[in-house]
């Protein structure tokens, strides 16, 4: 928590304004209205970035990290060059910093002052991320909050809370999970949820 946010970029477009948003709901309205989309398939979209693709393309970050250590160096190095390697880069993920929970620490990402997010390996951020509870919370009671999100954290894990801007974007490295020695890269990679990337879960 060492940035500040009296500098916060907002022209990365990340949170429209209001006058924006209403744009939107109104082209979505007329678009809706003239039998150009349906409104079902709207939400099929926003939820295929919100769940599928964005936080898939983070998964095979993490578990390439696991299985490689040379990559896993270089993630912890310069994220933003090692996550580009897979194909991953471009807007709202210029800077990225991974940290790396362990038996020892754990990690919890969140923007205090908006609802910045790495989009080339998350997709959309979830509406709770965008909340107000979340982000006074989040730093407040960090513990509580990953509770809340079904995790009991051990008393003697050390909890680390990271504060996105328009400059960094962290993403959460979790602890490969033990007995997974098995399994190649897509398997484990399906084993890796958005939430653990961001650290409201362990995996
Ligand atoms: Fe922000």
């Amino acid at each position: 928590m060492t940035h500040d946010h009296h500098d916060h970029n907002h022209d990365h477009g990340q949170e429209p304004p209001s006058d924006m948003a209403l744009r939107v709901k109104a082209l979505e309205s007329l678009m809706v209205e003239k039998g150009l989309v349906d409104p079902a398939a709207l939400d099929a979209i926003v939820d295929h970035f919100e769940h599928r693709v964005g936080p898939r393309n983070g998964a095979r970050v993490v578990a390439r990290a696991w299985t490689d250590p040379a990559f896993k160096a270089r993630l912890m190095a310069d994220a933003t060059a090692a996550i580009a390697e897979l194909g991953y880069s471009g807007g709202q993920g210029d800077h990225m910093v991974v940290v790396e929970n362990t038996g020892a620490v754990h990690n919890l990402v969140v923007c205090t002052l908006c609802s910045c997010y790495p989009w080339p390996v998350l997709g959309l951020p979830p509406v709770w991320y965008k909340s107000a509870p979340y982000r006074s919370r989040a730093v407040i009671d960090p513990r509580g909050v990953i509770a809340e999100f079904g995790t009991a954290l051990p008393e003697d894990i050390e909890v680390r809370v990271w504060d996105s801007t328009a400059e960094i974007r962290y993403l959460v490295l979790p602890e490969r999970p033990a007995g997974t020695e098995a399994l190649g890269e897509e398997d484990l990679a399906a084993l890796v949820t958005r939430n653990g990337m961001i650290g409201t879960a362990r995996l």
